[in-house]
């Protein structure tokens, strides 16, 4: 089959239907390719700071969000080892106040099905089970195959995620590197747990090589658990695994405190990922290439500690937006607007991911950094803990 015309989006996760909503809202006839043969998304929460709710409000996904997240009040820093607070950030109406948006908490798979839902009342043709091969290019338009389908079209968005196929065959830049830090992440009805345990806010515990976050999803009804320890993985990186290193994670978190020991033991199904990145973008090049950009993971992978990975999807998506409306004027062309894309986002999501690296390095940190952190958060909890640089943006939108 030969087609012609229009915006193709490789990869249905959050990025990819942020983007192809982003660029039907633009004006674009857009076609979405996803590898597996049906949308899904991983059982687990995510956090939405205020930049990020932002852009769901820019498209008209304020209802939808407020149905299905959690908005919590603050966010508490504990010592994972002695129990004691650290520092606090106020979420709730001081965001509002302070950014124009709250800060959410959301499953995944709500916030999937409320892209989805925004892109299904577009003209977006979705090809499911069909993942995206290869592309070429030329100055005038990019082909793509999946399989036996081969189209031309305007242009191609990679947001296919950390182990991208766009990504290989525009940078040939190699795999995502290993961390060495492993993900255990449960979710659980909160009505499941003791009273003691239950909560309306994000709580960090910070110790040593480790760190934990837990927080309220679906409006309140559930709570996210995500446990970060050091360590490796056998087998497939690219999937998820189960209960069987329930034990391993019990072994890591030995020495930490009773509350937070009491919350771990009340979990029974964990699932673990070995998280992998990139270093920080070093520049526009490594965004978009003539008629091909990278989006999301795809373009900037990074350790979720700062809680912006998905966020960053949606800000891309927003802008490239924004690039592909300016793209149909005449007097532009597409390869120069994705070229504005790509430089309008290559050092925000740098900067993101540079400071995500060093989160980890502060939050497992040991001995006189140890002390020396939590004494900082004692004295400037409120002003360590918030990021007016990247809560305050307001995105361009189409
Ligand atoms: P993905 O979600 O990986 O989606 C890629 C899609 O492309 C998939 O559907 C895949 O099937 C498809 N695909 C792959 N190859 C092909 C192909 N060849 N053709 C077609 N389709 C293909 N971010 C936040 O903002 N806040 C958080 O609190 C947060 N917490 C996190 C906690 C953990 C433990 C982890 C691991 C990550 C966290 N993140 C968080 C990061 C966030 O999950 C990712 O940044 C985000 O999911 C990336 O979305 P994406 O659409 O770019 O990629």
């Amino acid at each position: 089959m030969n087609d012609r015309g229009g915006v193709i989006v490789s990869g249905g996760g959050i990025g990819g239907l942020a983007a192809a909503l982003a660029a039907s809202r633009a004006g674009w006839e857009v076609r979405l390719f996803e590898g597996a043969p049906a949308f899904s998304e991983v059982g687990a929460g995510i956090q939405l700071g205020p930049n990020v709710v932002k852009v769901l409000h820019g498209w008209g996904l304020t209802e939808a969000l407020q149905a299905v997240a959690a908005f919590p009040d603050r966010l508490q820093v504990c010592n994972a080892v002695s129990g004691q607070p650290l520092g606090e950030l106020p979420l709730g109406d001081a965001m509002v106040q302070r950014y124009g948006a709250a800060y959410a908490t959301v499953h995944r798979a709500d916030l999937h099905r409320l892209l989805l839902s925004a892109v299904q009342q577009q003209d977006v043709k979705f090809h499911l089970g069909r993942p995206l091969q290869s592309f070429s290019q030329t100055a005038q338009a990019v082909t793509v195959q999946a399989g036996a389908l081969e189209i031309e079209a305007d242009a191609l968005i990679g947001a296919d995620g950390l182990w991208s196929t766009v990504r290989q065959r525009l940078l040939g830049d190699g795999l995502p590197r290993q961390t060495g830090h492993l993900a255990y992440r449960a979710l659980l009805p909160q009505a499941s747990l003791p009273a003691h345990l239950r909560s309306s806010h994000i709580t960090a515990w910070l110790g040593p090589r480790l760190h934990v976050v837990h927080y309220p999803v679906r409006a309140g009804e559930w709570l996210n658990v995500v446990a970060i320890v050091q360590g490796q993985l056998e087998g497939d990186l690219d999937q998820w695994d189960h209960n069987h290193h329930a034990g391993e994670l019990a072994a890591a978190l030995a020495g930490t405190c009773t509350a937070l020991q009491d919350l771990i033991a009340a979990i029974d199904g964990w699932r673990v990922w070995a998280l992998c990145d990139r270093p920080p973008m070093a520049g526009a090049h490594q965004q978009a290439v003539g008629r091909v950009a990278l989006l999301g993971d795809a373009a900037h992978p990074m350790l979720p500690y700062l809680a912006q990975g998905a966020g960053m999807a949606l800000e891309d998506a927003a802008e490239l937006g924004h690039a592909l409306m300016q793209a149909l004027d005449p007097a532009f062309d597409v390869p120069t607007m994705l070229q504005r894309y790509a430089l309008n986002r290559w050092q925000r999501n740098a900067r993101v991911q540079a400071r995500a690296l060093r989160n980890g390095q502060i939050f497992h940190a040991d001995g006189l950094v140890r002390w020396g952190r939590d004494m900082a958060l004692k004295l400037l909890g409120e002003r360590l803990l918030d990021v007016p640089w990247l809560y305050g943006a307001t995105p361009r939108q189409a």
